[in-house]
């Protein structure tokens, strides 16, 4: 499965036996990231209609080339060269705008105007075919994206999931006056989209926003400050205000849409007083907004404005869960190469039995989250096509993987590092970015509290949503004979387990210290039973049903800290998983 996957990068001419980078591993660049990810590719045949798939497949692998090479240097670049706010121009007018690297400026024609990431799910017309593309389409072009470019995805999502707003509450109106810019492929048309919620008074407690509208004749005006805007400069803001009169916390709060310029081509009443020095995603910018009085469309029902906006985040949210997926994969490929490559004490890093370890770290978080990705993916299909099931399964899935993937996806880019060792901390090479960016993960779009409150309390607790996923798990197991019977009924058990200690969780205040361990068990639970029936179909690696082994041992069973890992399975299970070739759907069903 990792093995076939990657260049090996072993191979030493004469002449290169001299020179002294030979020691120095290779890294993924100008690697094609669709051609080498056996887990996306085998996964897209599994729950992407094939005449989608093959439709698709060239773009697919024009994503794979680009993610693996000119986007990759692009990236780099613009990570190097943040944007920078220009408060006013040379008249000493308060005209603000921000300058981007070119790299930037180039990433975004590939995202937006070539591949239409923001219009994908919301027009035909999008890479040949005629109608929108699948979600798991969607997300497979955002999961090879991101495995090059972190902070771009922030803009192309929250464009996505304006014109999601737009086009669901807005009036006739206002969306024939947005939707036309918003879903342009033209960058000198397209309107870009984001949405800003967080104030200085609260992000989790939405709350709390001190932001008021008042009625000036027939329009709306905002006044206030927005503390966390990501994408600061972008042409429509969907933003959270209270109108003047409106009662306190989230029921006071209406939609609105703060477009930055007027229908007359004047700036509207508001700047952007400064951009955040950010720890990751630095060639997106993010800034703090004043409202002075700007104009404002109100966007549907004035009293559902937080109901409305809890769509955007939750869509958003599932984005997350991709992009954490992406970049851990992009960190296993970068360890995988380098640990092929590297020598020490006389044998391949890859060769040494603790690293191999190692390696079993970063590959089984990742697979999850891919697994759950894919998943929640395909039931956001059903749910549009109107199951109301499939809606349930993505109310529960969506939170669980935004929860876990992103804070898996710290120690994964951190292990991944490791492998590297000295060079992995030199920002030369993409492991310091990818340390960087992966912890926004946990505080964007909801904290980690935050989502997992959400999942016990509300999820499980208020609408039954771990119901549907029992029945789903239900019927990947029933659908997956070739996995031993007894490896089955111990999937089935641990599912049942975990949905049980998340009701319990959920029906006692006093538990809600456990709300963490509840999503963590859930989403281990939900995610070994995948891997097993995805690794049990034919045209998949059986290798997947190996990892979800791996779930259950280290996820969901107690160990003795005090003995050593001597684990047969184990043993086995790593040289099957690192090894080179096809390995037969039988071997792997033995070793369960
Ligand atoms: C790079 C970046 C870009 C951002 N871009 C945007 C943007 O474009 N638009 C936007 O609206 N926001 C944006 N944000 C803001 C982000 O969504 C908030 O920072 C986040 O929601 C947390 O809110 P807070 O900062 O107010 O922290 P707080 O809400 O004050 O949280 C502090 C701590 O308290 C915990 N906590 C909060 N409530 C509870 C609870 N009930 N139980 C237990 N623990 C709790 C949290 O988990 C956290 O650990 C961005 C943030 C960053 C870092």
């Amino acid at each position: 499965m990792h093995g076939q996957a990657i260049a090996r990068g072993d191979v030493i001419t004469p002449e290169a036996a001299h020179d002294p980078s030979r020691y120095v591993a290779r890294d993924c660049a100008g690697l094609d990231f669709f051609a080498i990810d056996v887990g996306v590719r085998d996964l897209l045949g599994l729950y992407l209609a094939p005449d989608t798939r093959a439709a698709l497949e060239p773009h697919f692998q024009r994503m794979g080339e680009l993610a693996g090479g000119q986007l990759d240097a692009l990236a780099r670049a613009a990570d190097q060269h943040p944007p920078v706010l220009n408060a006013r121009d040379r008249f000493g007018r308060d005209e603000d705008w921000i300058d981007y690297h070119p790299a930037y400026r180039e990433m975004e024609q590939i995202a937006f105007g070539d591949f239409q990431f923001h219009a994908m799910s919301h027009r035909g017309g999008v890479l040949g075919l005629d109608a929108p593309l699948p979600f798991v389409a969607k997300y497979a072009f955002q999961y090879l994206f991101v495995q090059a470019e972190f902070g771009l995805m922030c803009p192309i999502s929250v464009t996505d999931t304006s014109i999601h707003l737009i086009r669901k509450f807005a009036s006739a109106e206002l969306q024939a006056y947005l939707l036309p810019k918003m879903l342009s492929s033209d960058m000198a048309t397209l309107w870009k989209g984001t949405q800003f919620m967080t104030e200085r008074a609260g992000g989790s407690d939405v709350g709390a926003i001190e932001t008021v509208a008042r009625r000036d004749g027939d329009d709306w005006r905002l006044y206030g400050d927005k503390w966390f805007c990501s994408h600061a400069d972008a042409d429509v803001a969907l933003m959270l205000a209270r109108p003047e009169g409106a009662p306190a916390g989230t029921a006071g709060l209406a939609l609105f849409a703060l477009p930055r310029w007027l229908k007359d081509g004047r700036r509207n009443s508001y700047r952007i007083v400064r951009l955040k020095d950010k720890l990751g995603t630095r060639s997106m910018a993010s800034g703090e907004i004043r409202l002075e009085g700007a104009v404002a469309y109100l966007v549907g029902d004035v009293t559902r404005g937080f109901k409305q906006m809890m769509e955007q985040v939750n869509l958003s949210r599932l984005s997350h869960g991709v992009r954490a997926a992406a970049m851990m994969r992009r960190c296993v490929n970068e360890a995988l190469t380098c640990a092929r490559a590297r020598v020490v004490f006389g044998e391949k890093v890859i060769d040494h039995p603790l690293l191999r370890r190692q390696l079993m770290k970063l590959i089984v978080p990742t697979e999850q989250a891919l697994s759950m990705v894919m998943q929640a993916t395909r039931c956001m299909d059903e749910a549009n096509a109107g199951s109301s099931e499939a809606r349930n399964v993505v109310r529960i899935l969506t939170p669980l993987l935004k929860f876990r993937a992103c804070r898996d996806n710290i120690p994964v880019a951190t292990g991944s590092m490791e492998v590297r060792g000295g060079n992995g901390y030199i920002e030369e090479w993409v492991h310091a970015r990818l340390v960087r960016d992966a912890h926004v993960g946990v505080l964007w779009e909801g904290t980690s509290n935050i989502n997992a409150i959400d999942i016990v309390a509300r999820a499980v607790g208020k609408s039954g949503a771990h119901k549907a996923l029992s029945a789903l798990v239900t019927k990947r197991l029933e659908a997956a004979q070739a996995l031993p019977g007894t490896f089955r009924r111990r999937l089935a058990e641990t599912f049942a387990r975990a949905a049980a200690f998340a009701e319990r969780v959920a029906a006692e205040p006093a538990a809600e210290p456990s709300a963490r361990r509840a999503a963590s068990a859930l989403y281990h639970a939900t995610s070994a039973v995948l891997l097993a029936f995805e690794g049990a179909q034919p045209g998949v690696d059986p290798r997947r049903a190996l990892l979800a082994r791996f779930v259950l041992d280290h996820r969901l069973a107690h160990r003795d800290p005090f003995a050593p890992d001597d684990d047969a399975f184990e043993h086995a299970a790593i040289d099957l998983v690192l090894g080179d070739g096809d390995l037969a759907p039988a071997e792997a069903m033995r070793l369960l």
